[in-house]
């Protein structure tokens, strides 16, 4: 029987996961991606990601953040590899504002999440090169830790290609939608590539190609990362003393510790200013990294004149409500559209791939809040 040929548009953690995915259950996949996976202009680009599961209330990423978390172990496993670095995740949290991370709790259990709550007073002893002025609680996730980015991205299409995948580097031009459904793809070397049905998982390029429904839909916001450097022999700022951690205060600052000795990880998470992934030229602004700075000397005071060693320009492809988009393009029902990763999409890769191949394959609907439909409501 002739299998069904599924083109995936964008080898990033949700493209690539979902063609791995469709591909082990028995699809035939065409993954294609314009600069590579993991590439350098690609949201999912970049050494590390965090892997927690505090969440909020009412939301579904916690479940989907602790599958997903299964998933990475048993890929790992699987490909004799390591992406995970299980060095914990903690939250520093005032009471003033706390109904996230409050509201977290019950989610955490629900999903069977290891998490302890502490008093500053345990933080500080434990932790005793972070300044925990204007902290009343924090959460520790034991179990959850940071990913590796590109890495992971390169690696699942590795497998993908040893496991039969076809994989192609170059551009879809965006696609034709006067008479669905979707018959072909026109690509960047001037070829055609049909398909039985097409994933777009361009991050924050998909509004590039569907600018019609997706344009005002999906912002690509500018984010810088710095990289201080601590002190020599300081072992203190690495992952071996400090686990990853965010600061929910006024601006939420987060930051990877030790992260492959490129340097203490530190970024401010407000979305940037508006920035496009193909143009941009990736120089971090200096108002931010004064602010980094202000920061870090504060929360971290032995890092006061810690020097900037690297820096790092990404992007988040940003929807109104920071939920993902998992659709069928309204008028093609053979397009799906995977994206909205909004600053949180990268843990969830391997879950939200077997989530969108079951979709596809199996022809069932999204949940309500990742539907294009919730944002008809806004207009
Ligand atoms: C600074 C920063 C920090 C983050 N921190 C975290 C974190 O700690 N934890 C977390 O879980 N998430 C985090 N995220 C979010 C996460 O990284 C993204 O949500 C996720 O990587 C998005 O993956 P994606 O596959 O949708 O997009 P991308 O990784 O951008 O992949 C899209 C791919 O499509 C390709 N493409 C685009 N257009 C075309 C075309 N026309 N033809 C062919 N190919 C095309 C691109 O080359 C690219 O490789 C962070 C993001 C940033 C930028």
């Amino acid at each position: 029987m002739k299998k069904t040929h599924i083109a995936v548009i964008g080898a990033g953690a949700f493209g690539g996961w979902t063609a791995l995915h469709l591909l082990e259950r028995g699809a035939h996949v065409t993954l294609l991606d314009a600069w590579g996976p993991g590439n350098s202009r690609a949201s999912s680009g970049g050494e590390t990601r965090i892997m927690r599961c505090t969440y909020g209330p009412d939301q579904p990423y916690t479940e989907l953040a602790a599958h997903s978390l299964k998933l990475w172990k048993r890929y790992e496993r699987q490909w004799n590899r390591q992406f995970f670095h299980p060095d914990g995740v903690l939250w520093m949290l005032s009471s003033k504002d706390d109904a996230y991370e409050r509201g977290s709790l019950a989610a955490l259990r629900d999903a069977g999440v290891k998490f302890s709550e502490l008093s500053t007073p345990q933080m500080k002893k434990r932790w005793p090169q972070i300044n925990f002025s204007g902290v009343d609680w924090g959460i520790l996730e034991p179990d959850s830790g940071y990913l590796e980015a590109r890495a992971s991205c390169q690696a699942v299409a590795d497998v993908f290609i040893a496991l039969g995948g076809v994989y192609r580097q170059l551009a879809v031009l965006p696609p034709s939608i006067d008479e669905p459904p979707l018959k072909e793809l026109r690509l960047s070397d001037g070829t055609r590539l049909k398909a039985d049905s097409y994933v777009f998982a361009c991050g924050p390029w998909l509004g590039k190609l569907f600018p019609d429904i997706l344009g005002s839909l999906i912002q690509a916001t500018k984010q810088d990362i710095f990289f201080f450097g601590p002190p020599a022999g300081d072992s203190r700022f690495n992952d071996i003393q400090l686990p990853v951690w965010g600061d929910h205060g006024e601006r939420f600052f987060y930051g990877i510790p030790g992260n492959f000795s490129r340097g203490f990880k530190v970024a401010d998470d407000t979305r940037g200013a508006a920035f496009d992934p193909t143009s941009g030229e990736r120089v971090v602004s200096e108002a931010t990294l004064r602010r980094v700075r202000d920061y870090v000397e504060f929360r971290f005071p032995a890092m006061k004149d810690a020097p900037l060693i690297e820096t790092r320009v990404c992007q988040y492809e940003q929807t109104s409500d920071s939920d993902f988009i998992v659709d069928r393009h309204p008028r093609m029902s053979n397009a799906w559209l995977l994206g909205g990763g909004s600053g949180h999409g990268f843990k969830h890769g391997p879950a939200l791939g077997e989530l969108a191949a079951e979709l596809i394959l199996k022809d069932k609907k999204p949940r309500k809040c990742w539907q294009l439909s919730r944002f008809s409501k806004e207009k």
